[in-house]
């Protein structure tokens, strides 16, 4: 008899390996059961989610109409929740040193082909002014595990700098950060600097494999990395990001594994993750994604959002630049509710492009896999060059770009950080998820922020289409009041006037 309890703050019992397998057992059984998994489409329309073994089921059927039930459903949850909007973000890389032996990640210890670098203060001011000059207001940042180069002062000594920097209009708004497990006490820390989501991936959520792909460094502790967000809650974090790196392991375990972890959040605190990112495993340097034989294809990902969505209704749901202009518009429909828009995640990415622009050709992005489970993706040495082929796989655009693409595929690109500037952190966030009152809010917070961005930085064509979206949006803002206030605010943007929010 295994013990699994998701109340229980020991990994081995709110991850429980044996109960994983008798949900994917239970879910073969039963993958063809159309009534089953009807009733459990049914249950889901209630939008209160879905256990782990409810949700192993749906990602198992193999029968096409429930299939298309599934993915309509996501469809809808995310519009009803999300409306049309979509929030942009970019990572900004802090640090590669690292201390730890992942085998997927090429800023392991043991990787001597890659440069290794850690920002100064003056250069993070540097790429936060490439950043805002950009348009960007909200960041994540990252670092590789490293106690000596990348301490917790290092890391708080960086988010000081983000916040203080005011380039022409723009600002930083909220600061995610993405760094390795650590304390109590210093996620406290990371608290009081006033960091947005605490971010960790999980990796794999499969034990024995994350031992062997997790050979040497502070990392290889599972259970101490599991246990990661229960520290950064107890240390006042409300909101925390999970995800897992496809293809490390097999899929439908890592998601059993995921939504577990979420419903063990929501057990002990009261409150599940703020967000879930979907990466895959990449090439980089000294790494080949061949080497790990549980890649997955784009209509497994697409199922696997899908079925998040529709068993976490009220979870953001995150992808980044690692993935190609096409797969990031086909996920957007299912469940996407945040992503990175002109990424470098190279450290001193920012400024190194400003400069390479500005003078002639010099180095491509190359992709990489980098921090601490971070968004891993590109750096730019010359020593890699050869491995540029690989971006014709991921998002390369510009943030005007994308910003441009967004609108003309029915999205507004939102720029909005107000929540957590309002307190609306943790469960005071879901409890405006679930009133509904997100089209008065979320929604006009979308449109300023949008116009903000339209008036700063945009580019022509950007600024033409993104106005007459916002004029068309307008409508659907439901309350008179609000939408007088908007209209109202939207003219005092034009006019000068920052950082307008509900
Ligand atoms: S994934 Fe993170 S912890 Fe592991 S080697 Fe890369 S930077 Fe270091």
């Amino acid at each position: 008899m295994y013990k699994y309890d998701p109340k229980s703050l020991c990994a081995d019992e709110f991850i429980n390996h044996e109960e994983i397998l008798k949900s994917l057992e239970w879910a073969d059984e039963h993958k063809s059961d159309r009534e089953l998994a009807q009733s459990l489409i049914e249950k889901a329309k209630e939008l209160k989610g879905l256990t782990h073994r409810e949700a192993s089921l749906l990602l198992a059927c193999d029968i096409p109409e429930i299939n298309e039930q599934i993915f309509s459903l996501a469809e809808q949850i995310k519009k009803d929740f999300y409306g049309n909007r979509i929030v942009m973000f970019a990572p900004l890389y802090l640090s590669n040193y690292c201390v730890n032996g992942c085998l997927y990640c090429p800023y392991h210890l043991k990787n001597k082909h890659i440069p290794r670098k850690k920002l100064t203060q003056e250069e993070v001011r540097r790429e936060v002014i490439a950043l805002q000059d950009m348009g960007h207001k909200r960041l994540a940042i990252e670092a590789g595990e490293d106690p000596v180069n990348n301490p917790i002062e290092y890391i708080l000594e960086c988010i000081k700098t983000i916040y203080s920097v005011h380039h022409r209009n723009g600002d930083i708004r909220r600061v995610n950060v993405n760094i390795a497990a650590t304390t109590v006490e210093e996620y406290k820390m990371l608290k009081d600097a006033g960091i947005g989501t605490y971010i960790l991936f999980q990796e794999t959520y499969h034990k024995e494999s994350y031992l062997t792909l997790h050979p040497t460094g502070p990392k290889h502790d599972y259970n101490y990395h599991t246990e990661a967000m229960d520290r950064a809650m107890e240390g006042g974090i409300d909101d925390v990001g999970l995800g897992v790196l496809f293809g490390l392991d097999k899929y439908r375990y890592e998601f059993v594994g995921l939504l577990m972890h979420a419903e063990h959040l929501e057990a002990v605190h009261g409150v599940g993750p703020h967000t879930i990112s979907f990466p895959r495993v990449k090439r980089a340097d000294d790494i080949n994604p061949d080497d790990f034989d549980n890649g997955i294809s784009d209509d497994i990902f697409a199922k696997i959002i899908a079925c998040c969505r529709v068993c976490v209704p009220y979870t953001g749901m995150i992808i980044s630049t690692r993935e190609s202009g096409d797969c990031r518009e086909r996920v957007l429909k299912y469940g996407i509710s945040q992503i990175s828009g002109g990424s470098k995640t190279s450290v001193g990415g920012y400024c190194d492009d400003s400069q390479s622009e500005a003078s002639t050709e010099q180095s491509e992005d190359h992709a990489v896999q980098t921090a601490s489970g971070a968004e891993r993706s590109e750096v730019s040495t010359e020593q890699n060059e050869a491995s540029t082929e690989q971006f014709d796989v991921s998002d390369k655009r510009s943030l005007d770009e994308v910003v441009r693409w967004l609108m003309e595929i029915g999205y507004i690109p939102s720029f909005c950080t107000a929540c957590y500037r309002e307190g609306r952190t943790g469960d005071r966030f879901m409890s405006l998820c679930k009133s509904g009152q997100i089209q008065n809010c979320c929604h006009p917070n979308a449109l300023m922020t949008l116009k903000e961005y339209l008036v700063d930085y945009a580019g022509n064509g950007t600024r033409e289409i993104g106005e007459r979206l916002i004029e068309s949006e307008l409508a659907n803002i439901p309350s008179d009041k609000v939408r007088e206030t908007v209209i109202e605010r939207l003219g005092l943007i034009e006019e000068g006037k920052r950082d307008f929010r509900f």
